[in-house]
């Protein structure tokens, strides 16, 4: 797998923490020579101890780049890839990991403030990502080769009162990973999906506004995933052979079967 990863550029977004913060450390650790990791999300001074912590564990083999972007935020989506630098462009992998839930609550009183994060950053966001990078993936022989791997979600699959919104975006993103897929198919532009069930990360405290007592609640009485246990399948599709594509991962902790 090392030999395999070695040499590419790999692009996190939503490296600031939880699942995305645990596969940059998976990708550095598992391929230590000679990886690319371009790290985003909208915290930058996150970005940058994650980019020292990481250079600490596993020596100055693998390059980090951390850049601040907001995937929600078109301009700076399009932004992105002109503006790293050369060495840095010719991108392999891409990683849309970034996405929240804001907010537990039937449909009708859903703040339109709150659909509209969901969506453009867990749907428009990870489609711009895409389109981003593809162009890159395009230009290579063969019709083209890369990896996208999107962060859908349990959610997507299996919908909850009072999470419609949510699950709404994330059934979103299983539909475009799944068309994308199949209008590249015969190329080595591998579409992938991997979906978490529950996972114990910030994800919960950002669904309630910061309200970490109600975010603990979350995870009495159960065994949650940790996000290193996402960030492993995340790699492992990421460094089979190219002709090999796993599709579609669902991964979700014994309990919530
Ligand atoms: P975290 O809240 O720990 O991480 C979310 C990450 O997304 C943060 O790094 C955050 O960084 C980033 N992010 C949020 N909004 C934006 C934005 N507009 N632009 C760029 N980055 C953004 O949660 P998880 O690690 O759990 O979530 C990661 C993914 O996993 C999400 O797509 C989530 O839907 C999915 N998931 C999580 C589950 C769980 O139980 N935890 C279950 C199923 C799926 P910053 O704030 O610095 O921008």
């Amino acid at each position: 797998v090392a030999k395999r990863l070695s040499g590419k550029t790999i692009v996190i977004t939503g490296a600031s923490s939880g699942i995305g913060r645990s596969t940059a450390f998976e990708f550095a650790r598992t391929a230590p020579d000679n990886l690319r990791l371009i790290l985003t999300a909208r915290r930058l001074d996150a970005l940058e101890e994650l980019t020292v912590k990481i250079r600490e564990a596993v020596g100055r083999g693998v390059k980090v780049l951390p850049v601040k972007l907001d995937v929600s935020n078109p301009e700076e989506v399009r932004a992105f890839v002109p503006g790293l630098p050369e060495e840095w462009r010719d991108i392999n992998v891409l990683v849309n990991n970034a996405g929240l839930v804001k907010g537990v609550a039937q449909a009708p009183s859903i703040a339109e403030e709150d659909i509209n994060i969901m969506f453009h950053t867990n749907v428009t966001g990870l489609i711009n990502m895409t389109q981003a990078v593809l162009p890159i993936f395009k230009a290579r022989p063969d019709g083209g080769a890369g990896d996208i791997i999107n962060i859908g979600s349990i959610a997507g699959r299996e919908p909850y009162v009072g999470g419609s919104i949510y699950c709404a975006t994330k059934a979103a993103v299983r539909s475009f990973t799944d068309s994308l897929r199949r209008e590249l198919v015969a190329t080595r532009i591998r579409v992938m999906e991997v979906d978490p069930g529950q996972v114990e990360t910030e994800f919960s405290v950002v669904r309630f506004y910061g309200d970490k007592s109600k975010a603990d609640a979350v995870y009495a009485g159960c065994e949650p995933l940790t996000p290193d246990d996402i960030a492993e399948v995340v790699v492992f599709v990421a460094g089979r052979r190219e002709n090999v594509v796993i599709a579609d991962t669902l991964i979700f902790p014994s309990h919530q079967a």
